[in-house]
């Protein structure tokens, strides 16, 4: 596929730390820049369409999925999480949550992190974030200031947008919707307990493809092989996965990316490796 980038999308690319590659031309990776500003993210604009550059590494080839995975397994779920049947709805969902306190990351929240407006449309794209931080909490956003610009910028890199539907459309949330209480850290039985949430946000959803960002939401993928388990995050990159029968790919939470730059040419190599999968399915 040859690169069509205009004047924004290499400037997206550059924000990333990534030099794009053009036929006849050596492709590198940038020496690391300091983090992107607020206001050189926010520069950044226009949707894109297909565009493609070389990954900066060689991810294991996509691997297509034939076939759905075995779901996560029977976890001991608490009596306190919802049950939601068959056919969850959003109403219903966004009041479970609330009402929730099936983990105890409910005793550190202000509120839980979930969209409360309209319910999602059916979106190609779920993004999986870590669980919120104060920022988020205050935010009522799975992601939030700087990290969400540059997100919602690498997802224009590849035609995507939070607020589209669709093949264009990426439904972003929390591993666990609530924040764990000052000091601590979520549990992967915390974890597990917010898992009923999140297959009600998939059944609502229908996505396609799963993108995991973060040392967090990268233990869905954890729940479901035990080898994966104990694996930092740099060594479950570059795989294609799998998280309730959907193709999954690792990357690093926003949040990191705006801390390292030579990250986001890795994170653009595993946002490659996530459309190159998705294509191969369709
Ligand atoms: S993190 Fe999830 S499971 Fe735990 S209390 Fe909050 S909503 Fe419930």
């Amino acid at each position: 596929m040859s690169l069509q980038l205009d004047a924004r999308q290499r400037a997206m690319l550059k924000e990333m730390g990534v030099q794009v590659w053009l036929p006849g031309t050596a492709f590198a990776v940038q020496a690391p820049a300091p983090a992107a500003s607020a206001e050189s993210v926010t520069a950044l604009a226009a949707p894109v369409t297909a565009l493609r550059a070389p990954p900066v590494q060689t991810p294991q080839v996509a691997t297509p999925v034939a076939s759905p995975a075995p779901a996560i397994p029977a976890l001991p779920v608490s009596p306190l999480a919802p049950d939601f049947g068959d056919a969850p709805t959003w109403p219903r969902l966004v009041d479970r949550v609330a009402q929730c306190q099936a983990c105890g990351l409910h005793a550190g929240r202000t509120h839980c992190v979930l969209r409360e407006d309209a319910a999602p449309a059916q979106a190609d794209w779920l993004v999986v974030v870590d669980p919120p931080e104060e920022d988020e909490e205050r935010a009522r956003n799975a992601v939030a200031g700087d990290a969400a610009v540059l997100l919602d910028n690498m997802l224009k890199a590849i035609g995507l947008s939070r607020s589209a539907s669709g093949t264009q459309g990426a439904y972003v949330t929390a591993v666990a919707k609530c924040r764990a209480p000052h000091a601590t850290m979520a549990t992967t039985a915390d974890l597990q307990q917010c898992l009923v949430h999140l297959r009600a946000e998939i059944a609502l959803v229908r996505p396609r493809m799963v993108l995991l960002m973060g040392r967090f939401a990268q233990q869905l993928v954890q729940l479901e092989v035990p080898e994966a388990q104990r694996q930092p995050l740099e060594k479950l990159r570059g795989s294609v996965h799998q998280v309730e029968g959907l193709p999954a790919i690792v990357s690093y939470h926003p949040k990191v990316l705006l801390r390292s730059s030579p990250n986001k040419a890795k994170a653009w190599a595993d946002l490659c490796l996530a459309l190159d999968t998705l294509e191969a399915l369709a």
